[in-house]
């Protein structure tokens, strides 16, 4: 349909429930569904193997990313782990040098010892073709990525991954729909925790899988089913009403990053601060090639680990906590906390120690935020 994806971001895939009309789409908390008689179904038979509720939120992230298929997961990590199982033992996988921790533990703890190759390479530079093998299968990476907001041009990654019959899978979760659409870019997959800017209220926790190809998206709908880890109908009901406001949260969470941004560029304590939207970042012009915002996930380094310390336990609007997306403005101790499994080399070679913080930027009066933000840093 032809509709803007403000629109589409508030209608959801249906816009209400098609048999009682209910615009709050119903929670339909049942493990089973009814027959009435043998090969007899409504379409619905366990909810692990699809429930309305599940189905409905699976149906509109598919919209918005312009998939064919959407599937929902208890946590972002359940879905990375569920697509893990497309690959065989002896697969390799490249994979963007700055990511999530959760996702290196999974990679290099778990699939590692399942067989699976990982090589990590530098997102930003297009140095993509060197590091192929004959037993590479995948390219994943998360752009901006997390936490040194490294962008990776998609296209071109994309264009070359398909040139060697490989798949691209984007972390999407600090972009969103609303902002960047990896598979309208070239890429083939696209994973999300859903449990950052699409359920937007530090309450609940998902993941999502959306791919382009129908043939995967069967792959898919059979690994989920298979395997298990699926959100629960109550879960996927809090996304579909957090998802009604992602455009106007993001808005406002961008507007206020970009206020933040520059106040902390003139702070005499401030060394360094990496922010998609600032024009002296490297991967700004990419950035805005492919992405029609730039989120509002801001990291800085200060001048002192011991300053650093400090302004977490100084912080009073803005909460030292982890996780990021959501309507409250967080900072977080990367070294420590989101990348406590990536080991120190390669940690320090990106730039992630103990003078570097995260803000993941909320919806508050930004005049409130800079002014906590100052009174910690004095
Ligand atoms: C949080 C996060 C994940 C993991 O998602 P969970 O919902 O915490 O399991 C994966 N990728 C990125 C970029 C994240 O920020």
């Amino acid at each position: 349909m032809g509709w803007r994806l403000e629109s589409k971001i508030v209608r959801g895939a249906r816009g209400a429930d098609p048999q009682t009309g209910a615009i709050s789409f119903p929670i339909y908390q049942t493990a089973t569904f009814k027959h009435s008689g043998l090969g007899r179904s409504t379409g619905y038979d366990y909810t692990r193997s699809g429930n309305p509720t599940r189905e409905e939120v699976e149906k509109t992230l598919a919209d918005l990313e312009g998939g064919t298929a959407g599937f929902a997961f208890a946590s972002g990590l359940a879905a990375i782990a569920t697509l893990l199982e497309l690959f065989n033992p002896g697969d390799h996988l490249l994979v963007s040098d700055d990511l999530y921790g959760g996702t290196y533990r999974l990679f290099e703890e778990i699939s590692r010892n399942h067989g699976l190759e990982f090589t990590y390479w530098d997102c930003s530079k297009d140095n993509l073709l060197y590091h192929i093998k004959k037993n590479t299968r995948a390219v994943f990476v998360e752009s901006p990525s997390n936490p040194m907001m490294k962008v990776t041009d998609i296209r071109k990654v994309a264009a070359l991954a398909k040139e060697h019959d490989l798949l691209t899978i984007v972390d999407n979760t600090f972009l969103t729909p609303y902002r960047q659409r990896p598979l309208e870019l070239g890429a083939d997959i696209v994973v999300h925790s859903g449990t950052k800017y699409l359920g937007g209220h530090n309450d609940t926790l998902a993941g999502f899988i959306v791919v382009k190809n129908e043939e995967l998206g069967e792959r898919l709908k059979f690994l989920q089913n298979a395997i298990g880890g699926v959100l629960a109908p109550f879960d996927s009901w809090l996304i579909l009403r957090g998802i009604k406001t992602l455009a106007v949260r993001l808005e406002k969470q961008e507007e206020n990053a970009m206020r933040i941004a520059n106040w902390l560029k003139q702070h005499p304590r401030v060394e360094k601060v990496y922010y998609v939207g600032l024009p002296e970042h490297e991967g700004y012009e990419i950035s805005k090639s492919q992405a029609s915002g730039f989120g509002s996930m801001i990291s800085f380094s200060l001048d002192s680990p011991d300053l650093a310390a400090a302004v977490l336990g100084k912080v009073r609007l803005i909460s030292f906590a982890e996780s990021l997306g959501g309507v409250e403005t967080l900072i977080t101790y990367p070294l420590t906390q989101t990348h406590a499994d990536i080991p120190e080399e390669m940690r320090a070679r990106l730039g992630v120690d103990d003078k570097l913080l995260r803000i993941s930027v909320g919806i508050e009066a930004v005049e409130d935020l800079i002014d906590d933000l100052e009174q910690a840093l004095s």
